[in-house]
């Protein structure tokens, strides 16, 4: 059902701040840095062998990752998994019961197809399903 982990999403101030982190001390490269309106946050992606850390800067005082930091400071917001097809995956879960913040996919960063999972529903980690085609 779920293949690897594609990404690490990390709420952060300022992408500019801490890219220099990851770039100068870690190695690590931003690939690309996108803005997500409808998320109202800015991305940047670094890869790292088969997987990605995601840096998530919020564009908006009201937005998810800006109130995330509000309450919990900077750090991982959630763990992203990668799927086949994202709509089969929700389908099964729901079958389950599982609590869905997403029921139907929407597009994130990089085109791709993503779905949260309540932090509820998975004992406290905020959870994406992640399809790339
Ligand atoms: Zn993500």
């Amino acid at each position: 059902m779920i293949s690897k982990i594609d990404h690490i999403g990390v709420a952060v101030k300022s992408i500019e701040e801490a890219r220099k982190f990851w770039e100068e001390t870690m190695g690590l490269k931003v690939t690309g840095i996108e803005e997500v309106a409808e998320q109202k946050v800015k991305t940047a992606f670094l890869p790292l062998g088969e997987s990605e850390v995601e840096l998530l800067e919020s564009t908006d005082p009201n937005g998810a990752i800006a109130k995330f930091i509000e309450k919990k400071g900077e750090g991982i917001q959630h763990v992203a998994f990668r799927v086949e097809n994202i709509e089969e995956v929700l389908a099964k879960l729901k079958a389950q019961g599982v609590r869905l913040i997403d029921e139907k996919p929407r597009i994130g960063a990089g085109g791709a197809k993503i779905a949260f999972l309540h932090p509820k529903a998975t004992f406290g980690t905020l959870v994406e399903l992640c399809q790339r085609d």
